[in-house]
C-alpha cells in the first residue's frame, strides 16, 4: 500500500531485462522522432505518452545518457514541440 510507483516500475523493468516497453510504448514504435535521442543518438530512451494541457497527445522522450528531453506529437513528423507549446502560459 505504501509502495512507491517509481520504484516498483524500476524493479519490474530490471527483472524483465527489457526497457519498459509495455508501458512506455502503448501504441508500438510508431511515433516519429522517438526512436533515438536527437542529441546523442541513444535508443535506450524513456518514453511516456501523455496529454498536454490543450489536449494534444504527445510522447515525452527523456534520454538517460545526455538528459535531453523532447515532446513529440503522436501525429507529428519527428519534429519535437517547442518548449513554449508544452508549458503554455504556466511558466
Ligand atoms: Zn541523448
Amino acid at each position: 500500500m505504501a509502495r512507491r510507483k517509481g520504484e516498483a516500475a524500476r524493479a519490474r523493468a530490471e527483472r524483465a531485462g527489457e526497457p519498459l516497453g509495455s508501458i512506455s510504448q502503448p501504441s508500438g514504435p510508431g511515433v516519429p522522432g522517438t526512436d533515438a535521442c536527437l542529441r546523442c543518438g541513444a535508443t535506450d530512451l524513456t518514453r511516456i505518452r501523455m496529454a498536454l494541457t490543450d489536449g494534444r497527445q504527445v510522447v515525452f522522450v527523456s534520454c538517460p545518457s545526455c538528459e535531453q528531453r523532447n515532446w513529440f506529437p503522436l501525429d507529428g513528423s519527428g519534429i519535437p514541440l517547442d518548449r513554449d507549446e508544452i508549458v503554455g502560459g504556466d511558466a
